[in-house]
């Protein structure tokens, strides 16, 4: 971050709430607006860091607006979700209104189609005062008279722009009432045909549609578009930090230009952007999203392979390891790509020191102690490195033993390549976690020559601790007589590299990557049977494991998603 810890937005925030500021003594108020089209990503989940974060910070609030001022494509399904995952990131910020049981924005959720009277009262205000008109010309006419392109050329008036006041009232009114057919009409602002930013060459208002809207139905015949709406909103709501991505950055002229030159807008709001969060190999577009839930190719919205927040959720992650996420990658003003590893070490360091460590192994392999004869318990594990189970003996758990156990197939090599110091040769030796010492006696195979088992003896002097004279490896198990089968995901990228975009004749479900979810038959240790949605846990020498709904649900099925893998340089 930058050296004095704060970033460009914080310190534009304070600047406004210092005693000569424009907000001074006034409360902060920003917004988060999702369009309510679509589930929310983790691209959004940055800005509502952003937003919430920035409000909590400095005292204020943040309205959680449905943007849905396009009837078209806005569907009440998701307005519920996104007040869902909206709720969950926000945990990480420890509210206090949201402890009391409160939800984190202010009052309710508020809908942009709410203030379509007043926008529509705004747009006849600039009319009045000669700032808007009605344009008639055909939708090609008006894009080919934008000018621009790659000469650059100036824009050209439209033969209506100097429409009388009266005239452009009378029509303005009649688009409404649905006398003009959609397409043939757009209302105007009336800035600069030959401006250099392009945003400002007379920008629309307003276009006819005669669509079902999600809320206000059929009683609205035009719609404000984006740039008139968005700050218009911003205004009634007294937001005083609105903030946006890069995007935005060259519409902010006209942001101002509205809500400068309206006369009747309630309050004056201020425009400032961020780049986006951009996650290597992520696909966050609606259409790409909507397209892998409806044809099946992932099991739902909340498929854990998916960076959809409520993807990410059923995989495991916490909402605080989504603020180490957005606090690691900062606010900047230069647009870059996260790579996936970052976002998987801020995961993997929020997991770290809450995650109970337990005993799982994914690919089974019989071993057989051949001079053990005894059942035992082996009490008082920690559930974490740190603890100590006699100060939190609720923390400690306890492993049992027998003559039959499971160690992981790649911990026994009929040919082990130099350097390989688990079992292998006759006579190696390895220490199981938490118990003896055993060395390899013989190795078992089946007719087909597939090896079924190994038979060791064990050095009864070495439990849970290392012998004086030699340092064997140390790998993990299970008692095969009280294990427990479940099945363990090991989620991988959901896409094979892809070049963007994709050739001529792909589709992008061409790259989805067979290997994004491994579903391995493992057995786990018994203290996994009573598990709770909220427990994390180290599988030693594996990753970050999080029981998945499926062990809640009917029929429950024990089985655990794999969030991130163990740091790459840690001894496996
Ligand atoms: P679309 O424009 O395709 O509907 P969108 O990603 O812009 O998609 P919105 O619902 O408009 O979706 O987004 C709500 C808010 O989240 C906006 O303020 C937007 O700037 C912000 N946002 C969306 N994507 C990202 C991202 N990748 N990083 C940071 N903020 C984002
Ligand atoms: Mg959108
Ligand atoms: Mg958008």
């Amino acid at each position: 971050g930058p050296p004095d810890g704060r970033n460009f937005l914080e310190k534009w925030i304070e600047a406004d709430l210092a005693p000569q500021g424009r907000c001074h003594k006034q409360k902060v108020l920003t917004r988060f607006p999702p369009e309510p089209n679509g589930y929310l990503h983790i691209g959004h989940a940055k800005s509502i860091m952003i937003n919430f974060g920035l409000a909590h910070k400095y005292g204020g609030e943040c309205n959680l607006r449905f943007d849905d001022t396009n009837p078209d494509t806005e569907e009440t399904e998701y307005v519920e979700a996104i007040q869902e995952d909206v709720a969950w990131v926000c945990q990480a910020l420890e509210m206090e209104k949201v402890k009391k049981g409160g939800k984190p924005w202010k009052n309710e959720p508020v809908y942009a189609s709410d203030y379509f009277q007043q926008m529509y009262d705004f747009a006849i205000d600039l009319i009045k005062h000669g700032k808007a008109y009605v344009d008639s010309q055909t939708p090609e006419e008006v894009q080919k008279n934008r000018g621009g392109g790659a000469n650059n050329l100036p824009g050209v008036d439209s033969a209506y722009r100097n429409r009388s006041v009266e005239e452009n009232l009378k029509l303005f009114r009649e688009m409404q009432e649905g006398k003009h057919a959609e397409g043939s009409m757009l209302l105007r602002a009336k800035i600069d045909m030959k401006h250099p930013n392009m945003n400002m060459r007379d920008p629309p208002m307003y276009r006819i549609r005669f669509s079902h809207h999600h809320r206000s139905g059929d009683q609205w015949k035009v719609y404000p578009i984006y740039d008139f709406a968005h700050g218009n909103e911003d205004a009634i709501e007294g937001v005083t930090h609105s903030i946006c991505t890069l995007e935005f950055e060259n519409h902010r002229a006209l942001y101002d230009w509205f809500l400068d030159n309206c006369t009747i807008v309630p309050s004056r709001p201020y425009q400032k952007e961020f780049a986006r969060l951009e996650v290597q190999g992520a696909v966050t577009s609606k259409r790409k999203l909507l397209r892998l839930v409806k044809e099946g190719h992932v099991t739902g919205w909340d498929d854990p392979r998916l960076l959809t927040i409520r993807g990410i959720r059923r995989r495991g992650v916490r909402p605080q390891g989504i603020k180490r996420m957005a606090d690691g990658v900062g606010v900047s003003d230069r647009n870059s790509t996260t790579p996936f590893e970052f976002v998987e070490e801020c995961w993997r360091e929020d997991l770290e020191p809450i995650s109970k460590r337990r005993l799982a192994v994914l690919d089974p392999l019989e071993v057989e102690i051949i001079d053990y004869e005894k059942e035992e318990l082996i009490e008082g594990i920690t559930d974490l490195p740190e603890q100590s189970a006699s100060s939190q003996p609720s923390c400690a758990r306890t492993l049992s033993f027998s003559k039959k156990i499971f160690i992981e197939q790649s911990d026994y090599q009929e040919n082990p390549p130099e350097g390989y110091f688990r079992l292998g040769a006759i006579g190696s030796e390895v220490k199981l976690r938490h118990s003896y010492v055993i060395k390899l006696v013989e190795v078992v195979k089946d007719s087909s020559g597939r090896v079924v088992k190994l038979k060791c003896s064990h050095d009864s002097s070495t439990r849970d601790v290392m012998p004086a004279d030699r340092k064997p490896k140390v790998i993990h198990w299970v008692n095969a007589k009280d294990c427990l089968d479940a099945e363990v995901r090991l989620i991988n990228p959901l896409f094979l590299p892809m070049p963007d975009p994709v050739p001529e004749g792909k589709d992008f479900l061409s790259y989805i990557n067979p290997e994004a979810m491994v579903r391995c038959k493992a057995k786990v240790e018994k203290a996994l049977s009573n598990c709770v949605l909220e427990d994390r846990f180290q599988f030693e020498r594996l990753g970050y494991f999080a029981p998945d709904y499926d062990c809640f649900t009917e029929p429950k099925k024990l089985s655990f998603n794999r969030v991130v893998p163990l740091k790459e340089s840690a001894d496996k």
